[in-house]
């Protein structure tokens, strides 16, 4: 494993080479250009389902960017998974919610290689609360880093990607959610409100971008097994939910990132400015 150099403002990065440099070949977009591959971005890698699709990304033959906010342990354990089984990813730390952070993240990026990828995944859920109960400094953050980030990075995408600014196409996966269509009353209407706003981003930019190589699609998940659950307050939640999600079973990380591959592959090159919901049938 090797380690570059500080990012220019306070990002942290750690890289893992892969020993056969140039002669590795992924199945699906990630191919080999000359001696660069292909590049994605995961925000929010680290952990849940954004460690799953770094991790399958990575299989598929890109130089993946794991960035994440805080936990430098677990992206690099990431980094290290993708490392042992041939690929190449680097971790980057950054919050989206941060102009200068966002511009660190893409400036890693632009190191590697021709940016394809841009999985906008990071987000955060706070403590259950009706809306009565939501503070200013709660609404502020939960809509800067799950909307404003979302936003500053699909932008930073659209620059490198589309052919209007010489790029050559790509393809940007946003993280919506059940919430989007539910509402989550009574638990988290602010986070169902950002997922709402990552609905309306999928489906205006995919068109605005359609034209120009550019797909923008989104996923939907139900209820998900990951940690999301515990740090907004509600351990258990996955297990009390089962009864009523219609396949009577939370989804994995891997079933996500499964669609959120199709959506960044070749396989859906028809495909943009939709949602697909990955759900059980909950939504
Ligand atoms: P998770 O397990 O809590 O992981 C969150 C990831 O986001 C971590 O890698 C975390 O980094 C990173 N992150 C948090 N705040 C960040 C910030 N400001 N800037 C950059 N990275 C940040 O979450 P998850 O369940 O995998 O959820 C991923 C996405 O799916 C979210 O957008 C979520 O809303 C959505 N989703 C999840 C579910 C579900 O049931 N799990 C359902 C519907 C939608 P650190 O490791 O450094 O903290």
């Amino acid at each position: 494993m090797d380690v570059m150099g500080l990012l220019p403002s306070e990002g942290w990065e750690k890289v893992a080479d892969r020993p056969d440099e140039g002669s590795f070949r992924g199945r699906g977009d990630g191919q080999v250009e000359g001696f660069m591959t292909n590049v994605a971005i995961v925000t929010g890698g680290s952990r849940g389902i954004g460690r799953a699709c770094a991790i399958k990304l990575a299989a598929e033959g890109y130089t993946v960017v794991v960035n994440f906010a805080a936990n430098a342990a677990a992206a690099e354990a990431v980094v290290a998974e993708i490392a042992k089984a041939g690929g190449k990813a680097v971790a980057v730390k950054g919050d989206v919610a941060r102009e200068a952070d966002v511009a660190a993240i893409f400036a890693a990026a632009d190191k590697l290689g021709p940016l394809k990828v841009l999985i906008n995944n990071a987000g955060i859920m706070d403590k259950v609360a009706r809306l009565d109960e939501m503070t200013l400094e709660r609404l502020t953050r939960i809509f800067a880093v799950n909307i404003t980030g979302s936003f500053l990075c699909a932008r930073e995408a659209v620059k490198r990607m589309s052919t209007k600014h010489g790029g050559t196409g790509g393809a940007i996966v946003n993280l919506s959610s059940a919430a989007s269509v539910l509402g989550a009353p009574a638990m988290g209407v602010d986070y169902a409100a950002t997922k709402g706003a990552m609905d309306v981003l999928t489906i205006g930019l995919g068109r605005e971008v359609a034209g120009e190589g550019v797909r923008v699609n989104a996923v939907r998940p139900g209820i998900i097994d990951t940690e999301i659950h515990d740090s907004a307050g509600m351990p258990g939640r996955v297990q009390k939910m089962r009864e009523q999600i219609p396949m009577k079973r939370e989804g994995s990380a891997d079933e996500v990132a499964d669609v959120i591959l199709y959506l960044c592959g070749p396989q859906s090159s028809y495909v943009t400015g939709t949602i697909v919901a990955v759900a059980g049938g909950r939504c």
